[in-house]
């Protein structure tokens, strides 16, 4: 479904003319295929969001290639809403419109993006909710909401214009710990669904657990890569070892 072939990606090292570019992401490939679930770690800086945004066309990359269905999106021709609306993406927080029911936050994009009718919209929504279990808070507003609801109907939102890949930035990161269960556990049933994703976390045992293919980044670049048991368990390179350790 998406490849990325050799991104590179600067961003301008300081402030002035003078001031260098830092390579922040240095020659990537990656594959995400239908229906699986590639997991992004590496410490801080490594540049997962970076990464995620590149392929959410928020970033400019430049050099490379970034393919959908072999079609390459990073070309300044491409119609980037048609390709957004192909993508969803949830970040670590901030998702939800703040003045808008749960269902309205569903509804929106699928509205006034995707010009459904009012009724298919709000029973589409109804069914997504149900389904992330938060049909009982359909009504409510976001401050209302756990941050572990929040979440969930985030992803809910995400979900709801039937995305073909789920980018997903460490959604659990800003929760209350006994909070951040309750989303990864919807994760692991969306991916049990065949929801095809590419996860930026720093939960390993999320990792561990639903990733087909584990990505470690360091700087910008691909430093391992392998199944959860591969690069968690035996990793070969000594970066990932030593993440790992900091980790524990
Ligand atoms: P974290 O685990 O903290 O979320 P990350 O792996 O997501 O880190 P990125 O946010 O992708 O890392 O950042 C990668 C590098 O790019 C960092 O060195 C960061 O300072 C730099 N960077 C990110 N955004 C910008 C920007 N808009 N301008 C300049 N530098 C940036
Ligand atoms: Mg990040």
């Amino acid at each position: 479904l998406l490849s990325l072939r050799d991104v590179r990606k600067t961003y301008p090292s300081g402030p002035g003319r003078r001031a260098g570019r830092k390579v922040v992401l240095d020659g990537i490939d990656l594959d995400v295929a239908e229906h699986s679930c590639v997991v992004l770690v590496g410490s801080s800086g490594s540049g997962k969001s970076t990464l995620l945004r590149v392929v959410d066309l928020l970033e400019e990359i430049d050099d490379g290639q970034v393919l959908l269905d072999g079609v390459d999106v990073a070309d300044p021709w491409v119609d980037a809403d048609a390709v957004r609306a192909r993508l969803a993406m949830v970040f670590q927080q901030y998702n939800l419109f703040p003045h808008l029911t749960v269902l309205d936050n569903l509804t929106l994009a699928p509205r006034l993006v995707h010009r459904r009718a009012r009724a298919e919209a709000v029973e589409a929504g109804h069914a997504m909710l149900d389904r992330v279990g938060l049909a009982h808070l359909a009504g409510s507003y976001p401050d209302q909401l756990s941050g572990g609801e929040q979440q969930r109907a985030a992803i809910a939102r995400a979900l709801v214009s039937g995305p073909e890949l789920l980018l997903l930035d460490e959604v659990t990161s800003a929760l209350d710990p006994e909070l951040v269960g309750e989303v990864l556990d919807l994760l692991t049933s969306l991916r049990a669904d065949g929801t095809t994703m590419l996860v930026a976390t720093h939960e390993m045992g999320f990792a561990r657990e639903v990733a087909d293919e584990v990505v470690f980044l360091h700087d910008g670049r691909v430093h391992e890569r392998g199944t959860p048991a591969q690069v968690l368990d035996d990793p070969q390179q000594e970066r990932t070892r030593e993440f790992l350790r900091r980790l524990r």
